[in-house]
C-alpha cells in the first residue's frame, strides 16, 4: 500500500510512502504517522491511501511508525483543512499545526501510574524471616496491608523513606502486586464552578424556548446540513436551548461541539453541561490553549476514540477529531475573539459552518447581537432565524441611562471619570447590598501623558502610539510592545512641571471609585492584575459570594457572565469602541452596549444601566438604549450597502511591513499594480496606506484592502501572484481573509 503524507517539516509538499505490513491494520485518512526525509524522521499527516506513486516503486521509502492509536483528523476534517488552507491563504502545515495539538503531535503517551497493593497474607514464618531478614520490606508490607485499595507506588515509597529495590523484591516474591493504571488528566475537575450551585434538573421551558428546541429538533432528525441563528436578547435562555440540543443528539448516539469565544468563559459552560449530562454518564471534555499537555491529550484521546462526546471549549475545540458530529454551537457568535490573529487567520464560526457543512450537521449561532454577516445570511435564506424576545421568568430587561458627559464636564468644570448619576446610582446599590460592574475597555491610568507648556505628548520610541500611565508603579507603558520607563516629573521636552495626564483606564476609575465609595470592596481586573493564573476565577468566585460591592474591568468581564445579585453596570467610555477607523465601530458599540447592560439584573430584582458618552445622539447609544435590535441592523445595513462593504462583499486586508517605509511603499504600489493587471475586474482594491497604528516595535505597516464578491478566486489568485512575485528583502506581508478588526 502506498500513501499519500503531508509532512510537518517546514515545507507544502505531498509525499508518497510505502507502508509495511504490521502497520496497515493502524493506518486510515488522518493517521499521524513517523516518516523518514533525507535520514531525519519527522512527524507528517496521512492525507489519502492508496496511491499511485509519483516515483519509481522502488525509490519509495516507507513509514516508520504510527504515532497515536487513532486518528488525528476525522474526514470532514481533512476537508475541511483543505478547505482553510485555501480561503484563508495558509500554508497546509500550519493549518494542521493548529487543528492538531501539540501534545498530540509529539507522539506523548497516556499517563500510567504504578501502583502497589498485598499478593496475599504471609504466614507467622514468613513474616518473621521477612522482619529478620529485610525490616524495610515488613515496614512496606505492614502499611499496605492495612490499605483497603492499592497505592500509589512513588508516594508510598516516598512516605515510608525506602527505595525502589525493596518494593522490587517483595513483588520477586509475590508478596506485593503491582499494576498500572491510567491518570486521567481532568481540565477543571477542581473547582470549576466558582461556587456555582450547579442544578441537573432541566428547568421548564417557555413556550418561545420550546418553540425554538422543537425546531432545532427538527433539523437535528432531518440529518442534513442546516445553520439555525439564534437571536435572543441577554437572559433569554439561549443556553438551556442549546443544552437540550446537545442532549437530543447524545441520546441518538451522536456527538457535540460547544464553542464560547473566550477562555475565561469556559469554567462556567463547563459546570453546566457537566451538572447535566455527567449524571448520565456522558464525559465532558474541555478544549483550549491554556490546558496542561497531560490534560490536552486525555481530552483528545477521549474524544478521538468516541469515549467522550461532548466538547467545550475556544475557536480551536472546533478541530476536536470527533466522530459522528451531529451539532455545533457557538455561542456569542458575533465575538471578533472567534478570530484568530495569527496564521492560520481562521474564524471558528465562519469554520464551524463549514465544518457542519462537511459533516451534514446542524450549526447553531446564538446572540442577544448577531453579527451583521449572519442577519446578511438569515436574509439571503441560507441561516434560519430563531428568536428569544423574553428573558425567563418574565424577568424585564435593564433600564438604560444615557449619560451626557458634555454637560457633565461644563457642570463638574473638568474632567469627569465618574458623573454623578452614575455614583448616585452606586451609592444606592451600596447601601442596598447590590453589586455594581464597571466597564472601561483601557487598562492603566490614562491613555497618555500631555505637557501644558510645550504640547509635548510621550509616545512610545519604536511604535506610533502614546505611552500609558500606570499609577501603581509610577510608570508609562506602550500596551503595543511592552516598553516601558518611569513617569517623568517634568517635561521631557521642555522640562515644565505642568504636565497632565489625559483619557482614561481602569487604574483611575478604580481610583475615583474607592474616593466616593471608601467602604466598599473594591476589585479590578484587566490584563495588568491577571497576571496571575486563577486570579481571574478566585475574584469571580469572591464576587458571586458577595464578598467584593463594585467590580472594575475591561470586556474581560463583559462576556456571558452571569451574577444574580448585579443591579447596576457603568459603561464609563462608551465612546472608547466608536471613535476608530473602523466601519464595524458601530456595530462594536452597539453590541458592547447591549451585552454590558445584559449583565445587569439577571436575579430577582431589577438592572440599571448607565451609560457615559460624548456623543449620546449616535444610532448605535440610541438603538441600544431602546434595546432595539432590529432598529439598528436596518440602518447600519444600509450604511453596508451604500459603500458595499461587508457583509455585501469580502474584504482582504494585505499588510506589509519593514524598517524602511519608502521602501515598503515603492513595492507595494508596484505589487498593487499586478494585482490591478490580473484581478481589476473582479477586485476593488484601495491603498497602499499607512496603517492606523503605522509604527509597532519599530516596524513600519503599510496595507492594501481588497474588496470582492468573489472570496475564494481571489485569494487563490493573489496567492499565486505572491509566489511569482519578486519581493524585495526588508518586506514582510501577510494576507488576512475577511479581517475582524482595521486597527
Ligand atoms: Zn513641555
Ligand atoms: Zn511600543
Amino acid at each position: 500500500m502506498i500513501v499519500a503524507v503531508q509532512p510537518l517539516a517546514g515545507f507544502d509538499k505531498l509525499l508518497h510512502y510505502r507502508v509495511p505490513e504490521e502497520l496497515r491494520a493502524d493506518l486510515r485518512p488522518g493517521s499521524l504517522v513517523r516518516i523518514p526525509i533525507s535520514h531525519r524522521q519527522h512527524i507528517g499527516l496521512v492525507l489519502a491511501l492508496d496511491v499511485t506513486p509519483d516515483v519509481p516503486l522502488a525509490k519509495l521509502k516507507a513509514l516508520t511508525s504510527v504515532v497515536q492509536e487513532f486518528p488525528a483528523l476525522t474526514p470532514d476534517l481533512i476537508e475541511l483543512a483543505r478547505w482553510m488552507h485555501t480561503y484563508y491563504a495558509a500554508r497546509m502545515e500550519s493549518v494542521l499545526e493548529t487543528m492538531i495539538p501539540t501534545a498530540v503531535r509529539s507522539g506523548a503517551r497516556l499517563k500510567h501510574d504504578k501502583y502497589l497493593s498485598v499478593a496475599r497474607q504471609l504466614t507467622a514464618v514468613e513474616e518473621t524471616a521477612l522482619a529478620a531478614r529485610a525490616p524495610k520490606g515488613a515496614k512496606l508490607f505492614a502499611f499496605l496491608r492495612q490499605q483497603f485499595k492499592p497505592v500509589k507506588k512513588s508516594l508510598v515509597l516516598s512516605r515510608l523513606d525506602i527505595t525502589a529495590a525493596v518494593a522490587t523484591a517483595l513483588l520477586k516474591h509475590g508478596y506485593l502486586r503491582e499494576e498500572l493504571r491510567h491518570v486521567e488528566r481532568v481540565a477543571y475537575s477542581d473547582n470549576w464552578a466558582e461556587g456555582e450551585a450547579v442544578v441537573a434538573l432541566p428547568p421548564q421551558l417557555n413556550p418561545e424556548q420550546a418553540s425554538v428546541v422543537e425546531s432545532i429538533g427538527k433539523s437535528l432528525a432531518g440529518g442534513k446540513f442546516a445553520v439555525h441563528l439564534l437571536n435572543g436578547v441577554t437572559g433569554s435562555g439561549k443556553t438551556e436551548v442549546y443544552l437540550r440540543a446537545v442532549e437530543s443528539v447524545l441520546a441518538a448516539g451522536g456527538s457535540a461541539i460547544y464553542l464560547v469565544p473566550e477562555v475565561a468563559l469556559t469554567p462556567q459552560t463547563v459546570a453546566r453541561l457537566r451538572g447535566r449530562f455527567e449524571a448520565a454518564g456522558q464525559q465532558t471534555v474541555v478544549w483550549h490553549s491554556h490546558l496542561s499537555e497531560g490534560e490536552r491529550l486525555d481530552g483528545w484521546v477521549a474524544l478521538a476514540s468516541g469515549r467522550a462526546r461532548v466538547v467545550v471549549g475556544a475557536r480551536s475545540a472546533i478541530f476536536a477529531p470527533v466522530p459522528n458530529l451531529r451539532l455545533i454551537v457557538v455561542d456569542e457568535e458575533h465575538e471578533p475573539a472567534y478570530k484568530q490573529d495569527e496564521t492560520p487567520r481562521y474564524h471558528g464560526r465562519d469554520v464551524a459552518v463549514y465544518r457542519a457543512k462537511l459533516a451534514k450537521a446542524v450549526c447553531v449561532l446564538g446572540s442577544a447581537t448577531p453579527s451583521l454577516e449572519s442577519v446578511a445570511n438569515v436574509r439571503a435564506g441560507k441561516y434560519q432565524l430563531e428568536r428569544l424576545t423574553k428573558r425567563v421568568d418574565d424577568k424585564k430587561l435593564p433600564d438604560i441611562l444615557v449619560v451626557d458627559m458634555r454637560i457633565e464636564v461644563m457642570r463638574q468644570r473638568g474632567m469627569v471619570t465618574l458623573s454623578r448619576q452614575l455614583v448616585d446610582h452606586m451609592h444606592q446599590r451600596f447601601e442596598r447590598r447590590e453589586q455594581t460592574i464597571l466597564f472601561l475597555n483601557r487598562r492603566g491610568y490614562s491613555s497618555s501623558m500631555l505637557c501644558r507648556k510645550c504640547g509635548h505628548v510621550e509616545e512610545c520610541p519604536h511604535c506610533s502610539v502614546t505611552m500609558t500611565y500606570h499609577r501603581a508603579d509610577e510608570t508609562l507603558k506602550c500596551h503595543l510592545c511592552g516598553q516601558q520607563h518611569g513617569a517623568p516629573v517634568v517635561c521631557p521636552s521642555c522640562a515644565s512641571p505642568e504636565i497632565r495626564w489625559r483619557g482614561l483606564g481602569t487604574q483611575r476609575v478604580e481610583e475615583a471609585v474607592r474616593r466616593v465609595l471608601p467602604r466598599a470592596r473594591i476589585e479590578r481586573v484587566d490584563a495588568d492584575t491577571m497576571s496571575k493564573k486563577h486570579r481571574f476565577r478566585e475574584i469571580l468566585g469572591d464576587f458571586r459570594a458577595g464578598k467584593i460591592d463594585v467590580l472594575i474591568g475591561t470586556q474581560m468581564i463583559g462576556k456571558g457572565l452571569d451574577f444574580p445579585n448585579v443591579t447596576l453596570v457603568g459603561l464609563v467610555d462608551a465612546d472608547l469602541s466608536m471613535h476608530v477607523p473602523d466601519f464595524r465601530a458601530n456595530e462594536r458599540t452597539f453590541q458592547l452596549i447591549v451585552q454590558v447592560a445584559g449583565r445587569a439584573g439577571r436575579g430577582d430584582r431589577a438592572g440599571e444601566v448607565v451609560v457615559q458618552t460624548f456623543t449620546p445622539q449616535s444610532d448605535a447609544i440610541q438603538f441600544a438604549k431602546r434595546a432595539d435590535f432590529d432598529g439598528f441592523v436596518e440602518g447600519e445595513l444600509t450604511m453596508r450597502k451604500n459603500f458595499a462593504y461587508p457583509p455585501y462583499r469580502h474584504l482582504i486586508h494585505h499588510q506589509f511591513r519593514g524598517l524602511n517605509p519608502e521602501k515598503i511603499v515603492f513595492f507595494a504600489e508596484h505589487w498593487k499594480k499586478q494585482v490591478e493587471a490580473t484581478l481589476g475586474d473582479i477586485v476593488e482594491i484601495r491603498g497602499p496606506s499607512a496603517a492606523p497604528i503605522e509604527k509597532v516595535k519599530d516596524e513600519y505597516r503599510y496595507q492594501i484592502w481588497y474588496f470582492t464578491t468573489r472570496t475564494a478566486h481571489v485569494v487563490a489568485e493573489l496567492v499565486k501572484l505572491q509566489a511569482a512575485y519578486k519581493w524585495p528583502t526588508g518586506v514582510s506581508q501577510v494576507l488576512d481573509v475577511d479581517p475582524m478588526s482595521l486597527v
